[in-house]
């Protein structure tokens, strides 16, 4: 792991929603994110893994401060953006420009009625007070940096292939010369021919600026490409967290080793044990006792369904599972 100080925190982040049973039920809670705590160190890439459900995105809104943790503390630069009595994060523009976000879907996350250059002229006219000339001058270079030619300026999205606009959402969200992206699922929407272009723009982009990234993927070929440490989380909690080199190297939560078996064992060099899991991820509304994971695992014990595992250090990284030991 890096030792440079972070340049993000979360600390025990929460978030629950209330939802509505009808009118003779109690209210229920949907608990999206359980207590979830890492650290990212400048110019690094924390990938964050898991199926679709376990909470990624809940901590991606948590992390650009789209909405508040329900408990927990997120520290940005080190200042403390969650504001303890209101339960609300700070709305300081100049904190929240040092964080941006890049979604999945390129074509949904620009304005169809707005250039290319429009799109970007945007929120330099939002944040800065360049002069029009500087903004120009900044939406070229920019533009250039992500591979895109000067006359894509005056296109329009849908004109545009997904990959480019792919490239166009990249370029937004690094004119703020952000101190931190989230990029949620950022290729999974793309040609696996583009994939490794736009990862290869992401590390160019960090080896460029030192900027940090927080990678959503479900996809461990993707991460195993991009990352410098992994998050592993099922059901909004965190199971595995450590370098990517040590857990690829030697997964040891049952859940990573089912994800790591499932995605890479058709590699002719990753020869190591197949570990299958049945059924779906369970309801959020309605989670498991003990290890959540517990009803899908391969090495459930009668302590499993009791006992919730602690996110505890084992060797170099840091895994909840009961029988996982250095
Ligand atoms: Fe499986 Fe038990 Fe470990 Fe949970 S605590 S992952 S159920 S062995």
């Amino acid at each position: 792991m890096n030792t440079q100080p972070p340049i993000l925190q979360a600390e025990a982040l929460t978030r629950h929603y209330p939802v509505r049973r009808g009118w003779f039920k109690s209210p229920a809670v949907v608990k999206a994110l359980n207590g979830v705590s890492f650290s990212l160190a400048r110019g690094r890439t924390l990938a964050v893994v898991g199926e679709s459900g376990c909470g990624k995105s809940t901590l991606a809104r948590q992390l650009t401060m789209i909405e508040p943790p329900t408990s927990g503390r997120l520290l940005i630069e080190g200042v403390d953006v969650v504001d303890v009595a209101t339960r609300s994060t700070h709305i300081d523009p100049e904190l929240r420009r040092r964080v941006q976000i890049v979604f999945q879907n390129p074509h949904a996350s620009l304005n169809p009625r707005n250039t290319i250059a429009e799109s970007l002229h945007e929120p330099l006219l939002i944040n800065t007070r360049l002069t029009a000339a500087e903004r120009r001058e900044r939406i070229e270079a920019m533009l250039e940096r992500v591979g895109l030619r000067p006359e894509h300026a005056q296109r329009y999205p849908h004109m545009l292939s997904g990959g480019q606009c792919q490239r166009v959402a990249i370029a937004r969200a690094m004119i703020l010369d952000p101190a931190i992206v989230v990029a949620d699922e950022p290729v999974s929407a793309l040609d696996v021919s583009i994939q490794a272009q736009i990862l290869n723009l992401f590390m160019d982009i960090q080896e460029s600026d030192g900027a940090s990234f927080v990678f959503i993927s479900h996809n461990l070929g993707v991460v195993e490409h991009i990352a410098h440490d992994l998050l592993v989380m099922y059901l909004g909690s965190v199971v595995e967290y450590g370098s990517k080199q040590a857990i690829f190297a030697a997964p040891l939560h049952p859940y990573t080793r089912v994800l790591m078996s499932a995605s890479l064992a058709i590699r002719r060099e990753d020869r190591r044990e197949r570990i299958r899991i049945a059924g779906e991820l369970p309801s959020p509304l309605n989670p498991p006792s003990g290890c959540t994971f517990h009803t899908r695992c391969p090495f459930a014990a009668e302590r499993c369904r009791r006992e919730v595992p602690l996110l505890r250090q084992v060797a170099d990284r840091q895994v909840a599972c009961h029988i996982v030991t250095a």
